[in-house]
């Protein structure tokens, strides 16, 4: 089904829009509506209204389908041909974000950007909401691999990409750069050589079996 949602997503892509970051949207999108509960907008780390303006932009032909009333994901379900029973019970899941992190690795993130545009903040709002996901940070994004997420960060975030010389884990190379920022000093080691969590920071951010296809529900 997460495939389907993809392909109803990028089928409908507004020709005119860069499809790299269509491709990041959709892949995105699609993985957040397989969560049974929560609202998908809060998932994504967009406001409702945040989210509307990003279907007009990118995925219009949902936008002029779907209604705003409806759960997104039941209208994204429903449109791939299948069911979802939202387990929200009508509800607005109104759970607490980790609201003062995320717009840290916001501002982070826009503070290394390529330019000022709409898309560069969706963009960075969905990466700041997916680094509160426990696995590797392309993997709670929804994408098929690392390099999906070393491109999008490359492409808006140039700052930042090539600041990380060491290939250090994304996750772990936003919060490096936070602490560094705020001068505090959680690494217990002189310097990366030398410590014993390197494969912590360094390690492959692969996942064996992990990919679009196999992840759909
Ligand atoms: S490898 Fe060790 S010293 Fe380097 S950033 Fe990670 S925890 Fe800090």
């Amino acid at each position: 089904m997460k495939t389907a949602i993809y392909d109803i997503l990028m089928s409908g892509r507004n020709p005119d829009e860069a499809f790299s970051d269509a491709r990041f949207f959709a892949l995105c999108i699609s993985h957040r509506a397989m969560a049974p509960k929560g609202n998908i907008s809060m998932a994504l780390g967009l406001e409702i209204r945040q989210l509307s303006h990003l279907f007009s932009r990118y995925f219009p032909r949902i936008e002029a389908s779907r209604s705003t009333a409806q759960c997104t994901k039941v209208y994204l379900h429903n449109a791939a041909g299948g069911t979802f029973l939202c387990q929200c019970l009508g509800k607005e899941n109104k759970g607490s974000m980790r609201n003062e992190e995320t717009g840290d690795l916001v501002k982070l993130l826009l503070d290394h950007r390529a330019s000022v545009n709409q898309a560069t903040e969706w963009v960075a709002a969905i990466l700041a909401a997916g680094c509160l996901g426990d696995d590797h940070l392309w993997q709670d994004l929804g994408l098929t691999n690392r390099e999906d997420l070393s491109d999008i960060i490359k492409h808006h975030f140039p700052g930042l990409y090539f600041k990380n010389t060491g290939n250090m884990k994304w996750k772990k190379f936003f919060y490096k750069q936070l602490c560094d920022q705020a001068e505090v000093r959680l690494c217990q080691a002189p310097s990366c050589n030398v410590c014993n969590d390197y494969a912590q920071c360094f390690g492959p951010e692969d996942a064996s079996g992990w990919n679009l296809l196999a992840a759909q529900g």
